[in-house]
């Protein structure tokens, strides 16, 4: 790769090679890194790819393209952390380039493509792109993570069939090998709804970017949806901006380096733990309406997902309750409580009309997900901490006269 930029050539020219399998797909992609000036841009860029193989071979190309990373999100740092988690799995998908231009368009000699094998692209919930599926090799994923790998064939009916776009213009060879239903693709693992690089930059990561996969899995977007309405009630930002904004530094780099980088739970005599292995748990648990802030604890993935929405006085010993409120400056009241945090809970009951009507509201957690409209799993788990308290549907029927709409009322 070369590349002119501000009157300077630059040419990456590593030997960087990558032996792809016979008889399948293989991601393949680079990146270098260039600190561009604000107006400034990069000039006449050349990526040479060489393919070498044994006469009579046939390759297939899907999609190929080269450009400036140009998306927003990627625009300042909020991302930098997950970007170089894993970045391999993830290339080149999560470079956000253009999978949709026809081949043909970025060759230089007369030389003319023949058709080759039939691609099955799905589309991705979140950032619209066709991004191809492995559909005759499903466990050799290609830009969508597989739905239940170990529990095959994946029967959830959103993950594991696909309708067809473009049913219309296919010729009847082109379906074969293909399971179809309904006039849909079926896939024996399910794939997930949100391509490898959106799960990667915009599902999972930026609430809590070091949480793992799992835990994701488990609880996910209801957690997320409370820590949101946490932050919203309270009129705060995720701790995450907020911190950085102020300090200028990462939040958790802050906080795994305020625990000597260890986990808490394995202790002080335990290894040190990477920055990227650390899970930041809220030490007084989200589930009851604590915000994370700077009180977070950094625990271990094993450690954290024991702690998951447990109070601090059910998890740790009573030696170690002094010990954590010495490091999170929370008193020892403090983390001997086992109640929902009133402040918020207030804020709820006062906002309980935009609660249903707006936040609920939202197209997202409108959707239904395995079978349960998410709104209500969000729903449920609040009604489980306030239980005995206060009843969020009635308050809101007195309020308008009518149960809201955004829930399932049983
Ligand atoms: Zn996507
Ligand atoms: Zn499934
Ligand atoms: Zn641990």
């Amino acid at each position: 790769m070369s590349y002119s930029y501000e009157g300077d050539g630059y040419a990456f020219d590593e030997d960087w090679e990558q032996t792809i399998e016979a008889n399948n797909w293989s991601n393949i992609g680079i990146h270098a890194e260039q600190f561009l000036n604000k107006g400034s841009q990069l000039i006449d860029v050349i990526v040479k790819m060489t393919v070498s193989s044994q006469r009579g071979n046939v390759l297939d190309f899907i999609a190929f393209d080269l450009d400036v990373v140009s998306k927003e999100e990627f625009q300042d740092t909020s991302c930098a952390t997950s970007f170089y988690q894993k970045t391999r799995m993830h290339v080149p998908y999560l470079y956000y380039l253009r999978s949709d231009l026809p081949i043909d368009w970025y060759l230089t000699s007369g030389q003319k493509f023949i058709e080759g094998k039939r691609v099955v692209a799905k589309s991705c919930n979140r950032c619209g792109r066709y991004l191809p599926i492995n559909i005759d090799d499903e466990l050799k994923t290609l830009s969508f993570s597989l739905h239940c790998k170990k529990q095959a064939p994946c029967v959830h009916s959103a993950f594991r069939a696909y309708k067809i776009q473009n049913r219309a213009h296919l010729r009847a060879n082109e379906l074969k090998g293909l399971t179809i239903e309904d006039s849909k693709v079926v896939s024996y693992y399910g794939h997930q709804l949100e391509c490898k690089a959106c799960k990667k930059f915009f599902v999972n990561a930026p609430l809590n970017p070091q949480r793992n996969a799992q835990q994701f899995k488990e609880d996910g977007l209801r957690r997320r949806a409370i820590e949101v309405l946490v932050n919203t009630l309270l009129d705060r930002n995720l701790i995450h901006f907020e911190f950085e904004h102020r300090t200028k530094k990462e939040f958790s780099r802050y906080i795994w380096e305020k625990f000597g980088r260890r986990c808490f739970k394995c202790g002080p005599d335990s290894d040190p733990i990477a920055l990227g292995d650390m899970a930041l748990d809220h030490t007084m648990p989200l589930a009851y309406l604590y915000r994370l802030d700077e009180t977070a604890t950094c625990l271990c993935s094993n450690h954290n997902s024991q702690k998951s929405d447990h109070f601090p006085v059910d998890y740790y010993s009573e030696e170690e309750l002094v010990r954590l409120s010495k490091i999170t400056g929370l008193s020892l009241t403090q983390l001997h409580k086992k109640e929902v945090n009133q402040q918020v809970l207030n804020l709820l009951i006062e906002n309980v009309v935009w609660f249903y009507d707006a936040f609920l509201m939202q197209s997202d957690y409108q959707k239904v997900r395995d079978g349960i409209r998410t709104a209500d799993k969000i729903n449920d788990s609040l009604k489980r901490i306030i239980a005995g308290k206060v009843d969020l549907a009635e308050k809101y029927c007195k309020e308008t006269g009518h149960y809201p709409h955004s829930v399932t009322i049983r």
